[in-house]
Protein backbone atom coordinates (compact mmCIF):
# COMPACT_ATOMS: atom_id res chain seq x y z
CA UNK A 1 0.00 0.00 0.00
CA UNK A 2 1.00 3.52 -1.22
CA UNK A 3 0.25 7.35 -0.70
CA UNK A 4 -2.88 7.66 -2.91
CA UNK A 5 -2.29 11.43 -2.41
CA UNK A 6 1.74 10.83 -3.80
CA UNK A 7 0.51 8.60 -6.66
CA UNK A 8 -1.92 10.95 -8.10
CA UNK A 9 0.59 13.82 -7.59
CA UNK A 10 3.40 11.75 -9.40
CA UNK A 11 0.84 10.69 -12.16
CA UNK A 12 -0.48 14.00 -12.79
CA UNK A 13 2.02 16.40 -14.56
CA UNK A 14 1.38 20.13 -14.01
CA UNK A 15 -0.14 21.87 -17.20
CA UNK A 16 2.93 23.62 -17.67
CA UNK A 17 5.19 20.33 -17.62
CA UNK A 18 2.30 18.94 -19.84
CA UNK A 19 2.84 21.91 -22.50
CA UNK A 20 6.52 21.64 -22.14
CA UNK A 21 7.09 17.71 -22.65
CA UNK A 22 4.03 18.09 -25.58
CA UNK A 23 6.72 20.97 -27.26
CA UNK A 24 9.63 18.79 -27.28
CA UNK A 25 7.46 15.77 -29.10
CA UNK A 26 6.21 18.05 -31.63
CA UNK A 27 9.71 19.50 -32.45
CA UNK A 28 10.33 15.88 -33.38
CA UNK A 29 7.39 16.38 -36.07
CA UNK A 30 7.56 19.47 -37.30
CA UNK A 31 11.07 20.66 -36.48
CA UNK A 32 12.14 22.86 -33.59
CA UNK A 33 12.24 26.11 -35.17
CA UNK A 34 8.32 25.51 -35.62
CA UNK A 35 7.39 24.95 -32.25
CA UNK A 36 7.20 28.39 -30.30
CA UNK A 37 7.41 26.80 -26.67
CA UNK A 38 6.13 30.01 -23.99
CA UNK A 39 5.14 27.07 -21.60
CA UNK A 40 7.99 27.10 -18.74
CA UNK A 41 9.98 29.46 -16.54
CA UNK A 42 13.78 28.50 -17.22
CA UNK A 43 15.83 31.41 -17.39
CA UNK A 44 17.44 31.49 -20.62
CA UNK A 45 19.60 34.42 -19.84
CA UNK A 46 22.99 33.19 -18.90
CA UNK A 47 24.23 33.32 -15.65
CA UNK A 48 26.37 36.05 -14.34
CA UNK A 49 30.31 35.95 -15.16
CA UNK A 50 30.72 36.49 -11.53
CA UNK A 51 29.01 32.74 -11.36
CA UNK A 52 31.69 30.99 -13.31
CA UNK A 53 34.27 32.88 -11.70
CA UNK A 54 33.43 32.41 -7.94
CA UNK A 55 33.13 29.00 -9.25
CA UNK A 56 36.97 28.38 -10.74
CA UNK A 57 38.03 30.11 -8.01
CA UNK A 58 36.79 28.28 -5.44
CA UNK A 59 37.62 24.88 -6.88
CA UNK A 60 40.68 26.22 -7.72
CA UNK A 61 41.91 27.68 -4.36
CA UNK A 62 39.44 25.56 -1.58
CA UNK A 63 40.67 22.19 0.03
CA UNK A 64 37.71 19.79 -0.78
CA UNK A 65 36.25 19.53 2.70
CA UNK A 66 35.49 23.59 2.33
CA UNK A 67 33.45 23.19 -0.42
CA UNK A 68 32.22 19.52 -0.72
CA UNK A 69 31.47 18.89 3.18
CA UNK A 70 27.37 19.35 4.59
CA UNK A 71 27.92 22.76 6.15
CA UNK A 72 25.62 23.78 9.60
CA UNK A 73 22.29 22.59 9.10
CA UNK A 74 20.95 26.01 8.38
CA UNK A 75 23.68 26.83 6.40
CA UNK A 76 27.39 27.36 6.60
CA UNK A 77 27.81 30.73 9.39
CA UNK A 78 30.19 33.32 6.98
CA UNK A 79 27.71 32.84 3.88
CA UNK A 80 24.78 33.67 6.25
CA UNK A 81 26.62 36.57 7.88
CA UNK A 82 27.52 37.83 3.89
CA UNK A 83 24.20 37.70 3.51
CA UNK A 84 23.15 39.73 6.15
CA UNK A 85 25.78 42.16 6.23
CA UNK A 86 24.76 42.41 1.91
CA UNK A 87 20.74 42.83 3.04
CA UNK A 88 21.13 45.54 5.54
CA UNK A 89 23.15 47.60 3.49
CA UNK A 90 20.95 47.05 0.53
CA UNK A 91 17.75 47.87 2.68
CA UNK A 92 18.87 49.33 5.42
CA UNK A 93 17.76 46.65 7.79
CA UNK A 94 19.64 44.95 10.77
CA UNK A 95 19.91 41.48 10.09
CA UNK A 96 22.08 39.30 11.72
CA UNK A 97 23.78 35.35 10.10
CA UNK A 98 21.45 33.50 12.70
CA UNK A 99 18.07 35.13 10.69
CA UNK A 100 19.01 33.17 7.71
CA UNK A 101 18.46 29.35 6.79
CA UNK A 102 20.30 28.21 3.54
CA UNK A 103 18.00 26.14 1.98
CA UNK A 104 17.63 24.44 -2.07
CA UNK A 105 15.27 26.66 -3.81
CA UNK A 106 12.41 29.46 -3.12
CA UNK A 107 10.33 25.64 -3.23
CA UNK A 108 11.63 24.31 -0.37
CA UNK A 109 11.81 27.54 1.65
CA UNK A 110 7.83 27.37 1.48
CA UNK A 111 7.78 23.55 2.36
CA UNK A 112 9.62 24.30 5.30
CA UNK A 113 8.24 27.72 6.29
CA UNK A 114 4.37 26.16 5.59
CA UNK A 115 5.49 23.47 7.37
CA UNK A 116 7.28 24.99 10.65
CA UNK A 117 3.75 27.49 10.96
CA UNK A 118 1.52 24.71 10.64
CA UNK A 119 0.09 23.99 14.33
CA UNK A 120 -2.95 21.57 13.35
CA UNK A 121 -5.06 20.84 10.22
CA UNK A 122 -7.43 23.52 10.88
CA UNK A 123 -4.70 26.22 10.24
CA UNK A 124 -5.59 27.99 6.52
CA UNK A 125 -2.75 29.72 4.39
CA UNK A 126 -4.47 32.39 2.26
CA UNK A 127 -3.25 32.69 -1.34
CA UNK A 128 -4.04 35.17 -3.57
CA UNK A 129 -4.83 34.77 -7.28
CA UNK A 130 -3.11 34.29 -9.83
CA UNK A 131 -0.68 32.29 -7.34
CA UNK A 132 1.82 30.20 -8.28
CA UNK A 133 0.34 26.62 -8.78
CA UNK A 134 2.39 24.47 -6.44
CA UNK A 135 1.53 26.74 -3.33
CA UNK A 136 -1.20 24.43 -2.99
CA UNK A 137 0.58 21.40 -3.50
CA UNK A 138 2.70 22.83 -0.68
CA UNK A 139 0.06 24.05 1.39
CA UNK A 140 -2.27 20.69 1.57
CA UNK A 141 1.12 18.43 1.99
CA UNK A 142 1.95 20.24 5.25
CA UNK A 143 -1.86 19.19 6.51
CA UNK A 144 -2.66 22.73 6.37
CA UNK A 145 -5.88 24.51 4.40
CA UNK A 146 -5.17 26.40 1.44
CA UNK A 147 -8.10 29.70 1.02
CA UNK A 148 -8.09 31.36 -2.34
CA UNK A 149 -8.73 35.64 -2.82
CA UNK A 150 -10.14 36.00 -6.22
CA UNK A 151 -7.85 37.71 -8.74
CA UNK A 152 -7.90 41.96 -9.21
CA UNK A 153 -8.74 41.96 -12.54
CA UNK A 154 -8.59 45.16 -13.23
CA UNK A 155 -5.00 45.94 -12.26
CA UNK A 156 -3.53 42.98 -10.51
CA UNK A 157 -2.67 44.11 -7.24
CA UNK A 158 -4.96 43.16 -4.03
CA UNK A 159 -8.91 43.54 -3.55
CA UNK A 160 -8.26 44.17 0.60
CA UNK A 161 -11.76 44.12 0.60
CA UNK A 162 -11.78 40.76 -0.09
CA UNK A 163 -8.42 39.33 2.05
CA UNK A 164 -10.18 41.19 4.56
CA UNK A 165 -13.25 38.39 4.18
CA UNK A 166 -10.57 35.92 3.90
CA UNK A 167 -9.19 36.11 7.15
CA UNK A 168 -10.40 33.92 9.72
CA UNK A 169 -9.76 32.95 13.39
CA UNK A 170 -7.79 29.77 11.53
CA UNK A 171 -5.69 32.01 9.91
CA UNK A 172 -2.45 31.11 10.03
CA UNK A 173 -0.54 33.23 7.31
CA UNK A 174 -1.08 34.81 3.66
CA UNK A 175 1.36 33.89 1.30
CA UNK A 176 2.27 36.63 -1.52
CA UNK A 177 4.53 37.08 -4.38
CA UNK A 178 5.71 40.13 -6.01
CA UNK A 179 6.94 40.52 -8.35
CA UNK A 180 4.10 37.91 -9.56
CA UNK A 181 4.13 34.83 -11.29
CA UNK A 182 2.07 34.64 -13.30
CA UNK A 183 1.01 38.03 -13.74
CA UNK A 184 4.46 40.06 -13.73
CA UNK A 185 2.77 42.57 -11.33
CA UNK A 186 5.37 43.94 -8.78
CA UNK A 187 2.65 45.05 -5.38
CA UNK A 188 3.36 48.83 -5.07
CA UNK A 189 3.94 50.48 -1.83
CA UNK A 190 0.32 51.32 -0.90
CA UNK A 191 -0.60 47.37 -1.42
CA UNK A 192 1.81 46.24 0.95
CA UNK A 193 0.72 49.36 3.31
CA UNK A 194 -2.65 48.11 2.93
CA UNK A 195 -1.32 44.72 3.78
CA UNK A 196 0.34 44.98 6.52
CA UNK A 197 -2.40 47.64 8.40
CA UNK A 198 -4.80 44.75 7.53
CA UNK A 199 -2.70 42.24 9.11
CA UNK A 200 -1.77 43.80 12.08
CA UNK A 201 -5.40 45.37 13.23
CA UNK A 202 -6.76 41.19 12.36
CA UNK A 203 -3.71 40.02 14.67
CA UNK A 204 -5.02 42.02 17.18
CA UNK A 205 -8.24 40.83 17.12
CA UNK A 206 -7.67 37.37 16.79
CA UNK A 207 -4.88 37.44 19.26
CA UNK A 208 -2.60 35.43 17.77
CA UNK A 209 0.16 36.47 14.96
CA UNK A 210 -0.70 36.02 11.46
CA UNK A 211 2.20 35.32 9.58
CA UNK A 212 3.31 37.02 6.02
CA UNK A 213 5.42 34.71 3.55
CA UNK A 214 6.57 36.68 0.72
CA UNK A 215 7.82 34.38 -1.67
CA UNK A 216 10.70 36.65 -3.93
CA UNK A 217 12.51 34.41 -6.27
CA UNK A 218 11.88 37.56 -9.20
CA UNK A 219 13.09 40.34 -6.11
CA UNK A 220 15.51 41.66 -8.85
CA UNK A 221 13.81 41.30 -12.33
CA UNK A 222 12.11 44.53 -12.44
CA UNK A 223 11.32 47.05 -15.35
CA UNK A 224 10.85 50.46 -15.88
CA UNK A 225 12.50 51.49 -12.53
CA UNK A 226 10.25 49.43 -10.30
CA UNK A 227 11.99 48.30 -7.27
CA UNK A 228 10.29 45.82 -5.34
CA UNK A 229 9.91 46.76 -1.77
CA UNK A 230 11.48 45.35 1.29
CA UNK A 231 8.44 43.63 3.02
CA UNK A 232 9.10 43.27 6.33
CA UNK A 233 9.41 46.89 6.48
CA UNK A 234 5.44 47.03 5.69
CA UNK A 235 4.80 43.97 8.62
CA UNK A 236 7.01 42.81 11.10
CA UNK A 237 5.40 38.90 10.87
CA UNK A 238 7.45 38.66 7.88
CA UNK A 239 9.00 35.57 6.72
CA UNK A 240 10.90 35.97 2.89
CA UNK A 241 11.31 33.14 0.98
CA UNK A 242 14.19 33.72 -1.67
CA UNK A 243 15.56 32.00 -3.91
CA UNK A 244 18.34 32.44 -7.01
CA UNK A 245 17.29 30.40 -9.76
CA UNK A 246 15.76 33.16 -11.71
CA UNK A 247 17.94 35.89 -10.75
CA UNK A 248 21.31 34.34 -11.36
CA UNK A 249 19.79 31.73 -13.50
CA UNK A 250 20.71 29.11 -11.55
CA UNK A 251 17.34 26.90 -11.04
CA UNK A 252 19.20 23.71 -11.42
CA UNK A 253 21.77 24.33 -8.54
CA UNK A 254 18.61 24.71 -6.30
CA UNK A 255 20.30 27.65 -3.78
CA UNK A 256 18.05 30.05 -1.58
CA UNK A 257 17.02 31.11 1.94
CA UNK A 258 14.42 31.55 4.54
CA UNK A 259 15.13 34.54 6.21
CA UNK A 260 12.84 35.29 9.69
CA UNK A 261 13.97 39.04 11.00
CA UNK A 262 13.77 39.45 14.91
CA UNK A 263 10.51 41.23 14.55
CA UNK A 264 8.81 39.04 13.41
CA UNK A 265 6.96 37.84 16.57
CA UNK A 266 8.71 34.59 18.71
CA UNK A 267 11.19 35.01 16.32
CA UNK A 268 13.83 32.78 17.86
CA UNK A 269 10.94 29.93 18.44
CA UNK A 270 10.39 30.48 14.64
CA UNK A 271 13.78 30.36 13.53
CA UNK A 272 13.99 26.85 15.80
CA UNK A 273 10.63 25.60 14.02
CA UNK A 274 11.72 26.14 10.75
CA UNK A 275 15.29 24.20 11.69
CA UNK A 276 13.12 21.62 12.78
CA UNK A 277 11.05 21.34 9.54
CA UNK A 278 14.27 21.40 7.61
CA UNK A 279 15.09 18.43 9.48
CA UNK A 280 12.04 16.75 8.80
CA UNK A 281 12.08 17.34 5.35
CA UNK A 282 15.41 16.44 4.63
CA UNK A 283 16.70 20.34 3.12
CA UNK A 284 19.56 20.69 5.15
CA UNK A 285 23.09 21.26 4.16
CA UNK A 286 21.83 23.50 1.07
CA UNK A 287 24.47 22.67 -1.70
CA UNK A 288 27.79 23.99 -0.23
CA UNK A 289 29.75 24.78 -3.19
CA UNK A 290 26.56 26.86 -4.56
CA UNK A 291 26.36 28.50 -0.99
CA UNK A 292 29.60 30.01 -1.17
CA UNK A 293 29.41 31.14 -4.78
CA UNK A 294 26.14 33.10 -4.30
CA UNK A 295 28.06 34.43 -1.21
CA UNK A 296 30.49 35.83 -3.61
CA UNK A 297 27.76 37.20 -5.95
CA UNK A 298 25.59 39.57 -3.77
CA UNK A 299 24.02 42.30 -5.65
CA UNK A 300 24.70 41.03 -8.85
CA UNK A 301 22.09 39.47 -11.57
CA UNK A 302 21.79 37.70 -14.84
CA UNK A 303 21.42 40.61 -17.34
CA UNK A 304 17.80 41.85 -16.93
CA UNK A 305 17.70 44.42 -19.98
CA UNK A 306 17.77 40.76 -22.32
CA UNK A 307 14.60 39.88 -20.52
CA UNK A 308 13.09 43.35 -20.88
CA UNK A 309 13.66 43.56 -24.84
CA UNK A 310 11.49 40.65 -25.31
CA UNK A 311 9.26 42.05 -22.77
CA UNK A 312 8.68 45.31 -24.53
CA UNK A 313 8.78 42.79 -28.10
CA UNK A 314 5.80 40.69 -26.84
CA UNK A 315 3.66 43.85 -25.26
CA UNK A 316 3.70 46.00 -27.81
CA UNK A 317 3.80 43.49 -30.78
CA UNK A 318 0.42 41.71 -28.68
CA UNK A 319 -1.21 44.40 -27.91
CA UNK A 320 -1.12 45.54 -31.77
CA UNK A 321 -2.97 42.78 -32.84
CA UNK A 322 -5.79 43.48 -30.06
CA UNK A 323 -4.63 40.86 -27.62
CA UNK A 324 -5.38 42.59 -23.79
CA UNK A 325 -2.25 42.15 -21.68
CA UNK A 326 -1.25 42.75 -18.53
CA UNK A 327 2.08 45.47 -18.79
CA UNK A 328 4.73 43.30 -16.64
CA UNK A 329 6.78 45.55 -14.73
CA UNK A 330 9.05 42.39 -13.18
CA UNK A 331 9.33 38.76 -13.16
CA UNK A 332 9.39 37.17 -17.08
CA UNK A 333 5.53 36.63 -17.87
CA UNK A 334 2.89 38.26 -19.93
CA UNK A 335 -0.37 37.73 -18.76
CA UNK A 336 -3.06 37.89 -21.74
CA UNK A 337 -7.17 37.57 -21.68
CA UNK A 338 -7.65 34.32 -23.83
CA UNK A 339 -10.24 35.62 -27.03
CA UNK A 340 -12.78 33.32 -24.94
CA UNK A 341 -13.63 32.83 -21.68
CA UNK A 342 -12.18 29.16 -21.59
CA UNK A 343 -8.92 29.57 -21.69
CA UNK A 344 -8.22 25.54 -21.72
CA UNK A 345 -9.52 25.74 -25.56
CA UNK A 346 -8.28 28.75 -26.31
CA UNK A 347 -4.85 27.33 -25.48
CA UNK A 348 -5.60 23.76 -27.43
CA UNK A 349 -6.78 26.29 -30.30
CA UNK A 350 -3.05 27.95 -29.76
CA UNK A 351 -1.42 24.47 -30.27
CA UNK A 352 -2.84 24.29 -33.72
CA UNK A 353 -0.16 27.23 -34.64
CA UNK A 354 2.00 25.40 -32.17
CA UNK A 355 2.17 27.97 -30.11
CA UNK A 356 2.39 27.19 -26.67
CA UNK A 357 0.67 29.18 -23.87
CA UNK A 358 -0.36 28.06 -20.38
CA UNK A 359 -3.95 28.60 -19.06
CA UNK A 360 -4.34 30.39 -16.06
CA UNK A 361 -6.73 28.38 -14.70
CA UNK A 362 -4.30 26.36 -12.50
CA UNK A 363 -3.28 29.95 -11.04
CA UNK A 364 -6.44 30.56 -10.00
CA UNK A 365 -7.28 33.21 -12.96
CA UNK A 366 -9.61 31.13 -15.46
CA UNK A 367 -9.92 33.17 -18.67
CA UNK A 368 -6.03 34.32 -18.88
CA UNK A 369 -2.71 33.07 -20.27
CA UNK A 370 0.52 33.00 -19.48
CA UNK A 371 3.46 33.60 -21.92
CA UNK A 372 6.64 32.69 -20.40
CA UNK A 373 9.49 35.21 -22.16
CA UNK A 374 12.42 34.25 -20.71
CA UNK A 375 12.96 32.39 -24.71
CA UNK A 376 15.05 33.35 -27.31
CA UNK A 377 14.38 36.19 -28.76
CA UNK A 378 14.17 35.07 -32.56
CA UNK A 379 11.41 32.20 -31.42
CA UNK A 380 9.08 35.42 -30.39
CA UNK A 381 9.74 37.34 -34.04
CA UNK A 382 8.99 34.02 -35.25
CA UNK A 383 5.79 33.34 -33.26
CA UNK A 384 4.32 36.40 -34.29
CA UNK A 385 2.58 34.96 -37.39
CA UNK A 386 1.23 32.00 -35.28
CA UNK A 387 -0.03 34.96 -32.60
CA UNK A 388 -1.88 36.67 -35.99
CA UNK A 389 -3.06 33.63 -36.53
CA UNK A 390 -4.78 32.51 -33.28
CA UNK A 391 -6.39 35.90 -33.39
CA UNK A 392 -7.76 35.75 -36.80
CA UNK A 393 -9.34 32.37 -35.70
CA UNK A 394 -11.81 34.62 -33.02
CA UNK A 395 -12.82 37.49 -35.83
N1 LIG B 1 7.71 30.61 -6.36
C1 LIG B 1 7.42 31.12 -7.57
C2 LIG B 1 6.48 32.26 -7.67
C3 LIG B 1 7.98 30.56 -8.73
O1 LIG B 1 7.67 31.08 -9.93
C4 LIG B 1 8.87 29.47 -8.59
C5 LIG B 1 9.45 28.83 -9.79
O2 LIG B 1 9.12 29.07 -10.91
C6 LIG B 1 9.16 28.99 -7.30
C7 LIG B 1 8.56 29.58 -6.21
C8 LIG B 1 10.11 27.85 -7.09
O3 LIG B 1 11.39 28.29 -7.35
P1 LIG B 1 12.72 27.47 -7.04
O4 LIG B 1 13.28 27.02 -8.35
O5 LIG B 1 13.64 28.44 -6.43
O6 LIG B 1 12.37 26.36 -6.14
Amino acid sequence: MISKEMYELGAKRSTIRELFEYGKQQSLIVGKENVFDFSIGNPTVPAPACVKEAMLELLETCKSDEIHSYTSAQGDFEVRKGLADYMNNTYNCQLKADNFYMTCGAAASLCIALKALTADASDEFIIIAPYFPEYQVFIANMGAQVVIVPPDTDNFQIQMDLLEKAITKNTKGIIINSPNNPSGVVYSEETLKAIGSLLRRKSEEYKKPLYLISDEPYREIVYDGVHAPYVPAFYDNTIICYSYSKSLSLPGERIGYILIPDDVENSKEVYTAVCGAGRALGYVCAPSLFQKVILKCQGKTSDVALYDINRKMLYDKLTDMGYQCVRPQGAFYLFVKALEKDAVNFCENAKKFNLLIVPADDFGCPGYVRISYCVDPDMIKRSFEAFQKLRDLYK
